[in-house]
């Protein structure tokens, strides 16, 4: 529920709503705008009819049901865009924030040059697995806190902030403690008990869309995140599965932009696992931007033919430092647009 307290609500009225919200079973979510309070009601056990019993407090203008199954992540609780913070780079805030590296980290040498190339090409921020998820319980699992050891000297080495997936909730803690951001993978999309884990820690979590998730589904696996107390999530769209074959999967470029409609949350696009295919990131990169995706997470080696995951999709470093040097002036290009067609609106 939302009570909209009237403008000029005093404090100790606002806080009698607050107050009555928690005894009512209910999280209290305050929204403070320039002219209004606005107050949400959350929880699934809560005692509604008390809270519609409210319309009668002092200071209540309405109470209207919250219209979405997801509610902290949607406009209705929040009118601003969330920015995400990670060091000095930003995500959400109307620019592009590029993450990029290795699918799998391999050894000091493959992520080394792979961060310092990256970094060089413009990449605000360095990915690679530690824990991978893979298909065939055969492939390479990933080297593990040896892996997340190398991202940290990489990152003391480049100063990008890592962002590097957490498969189970055993561990968080350690994972927690190497990389400054953490990434649920499309595949724990729905793993509830991990998400409320991860809910509980003080890092940024990136959120991958599951392969075979609705987009309602996605935006309530963040609503997990969020009710469990992190409200730092970055929603990644990194392609679904659909009977077409050419492609390993289908990048869903009108989920980007829905997303971006129904949450204030930032949306980025994983164009490498979108395609499979190495030869598609550009294309999808920049298809991903146009449908107002806030960032990219983007795999490169720096032999792809020899990566020990993922090497068809992987951008070699050179590949990668055209495309960035395309983003930015393309980026630049369009917000100079944007400026021109400001500055002559005469409505
Ligand atoms: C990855 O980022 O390497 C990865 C395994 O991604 P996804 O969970 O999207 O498959
Ligand atoms: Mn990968």
């Amino acid at each position: 529920m939302i009570i909209n307290m009237k403008p000029g609500a005093t404090e100790s009225e606002i806080n009698h709503v607050i107050d009555r919200i928690k005894e009512c079973n209910y999280q209290a979510h305050v929204i403070r705008g320039a002219e209004r309070t606005v107050i949400g009601a959350v929880g699934s056990n809560g005692r509604r009819n008390e809270i519609e019993a409210l319309q009668a407090a002092p200071g209540v203008e309405t109470i209207v049901p919250i219209a979405q199954p997801f509610k902290l992540v949607s406009w209705q609780l929040r009118h601003t865009p969330t920015i995400i913070n990670i060091g000095s780079v930003k995500i959400g805030d109307g620019g592009l924030t590029v993450m990029a590296g290795p699918c799998s980290v391999e050894s000091p040498e493959q992520l080394l040059e792979t961060a310092r190339a990256v970094k060089a090409a413009g990449a605000d921020m360095l990915r690679g697995g530690a824990y991978k998820p893979r298909t065939s319980p055969y492939d390479f699992q990933g080297l593990g806190i040896e892996a997340l050891q190398l991202l940290k000297e990489a990152r003391a080495e480049t100063g990008l902030p890592v962002v590097t997936e957490v498969m189970s909730e055993a561990d968080v803690e350690v994972v927690s403690e190497y990389a400054d951001m953490l990434q649920i993978g499309a595949r724990n999309m729905q793993n509830f008990s991990l998400l409320r884990r991860v809910a509980d820690v003080n890092r940024p979590v990136l959120l991958k869309r599951g392969p075979s998730a609705t987009i309602k589904e996605w935006l309530l696996a963040a609503e997990y995140l969020l009710a469990g107390g992190n409200k730092n999530v970055v929603l990644c769209e990194r392609g679904i599965r659909t009977f077409e074959t050419a492609t390993r999967n289908t990048l869903d470029l009108a989920a980007i932009a829905l997303a971006k409609e129904l949450s204030h949350l930032p949306v980025i696009a994983d164009p490498s696992h979108g395609t499979g295919l190495r030869s598609l990131v550009p294309a999808m990169s920049k298809a991903a931007v146009g449908a107002g995706a806030d960032g990219l997470m983007i795999e490169v080696h720096p032999c792809p033919e020899r990566a020990w995951s993922d090497g068809p999709q992987s951008m070699d470093l050179p590949g990668f430092s055209v495309l960035m040097r395309d983003l930015r002036k393309d980026v630049r290009a369009s917000t100079e647009a944007a400026r021109g067609a400001a500055s002559q609106d005469s409505c």
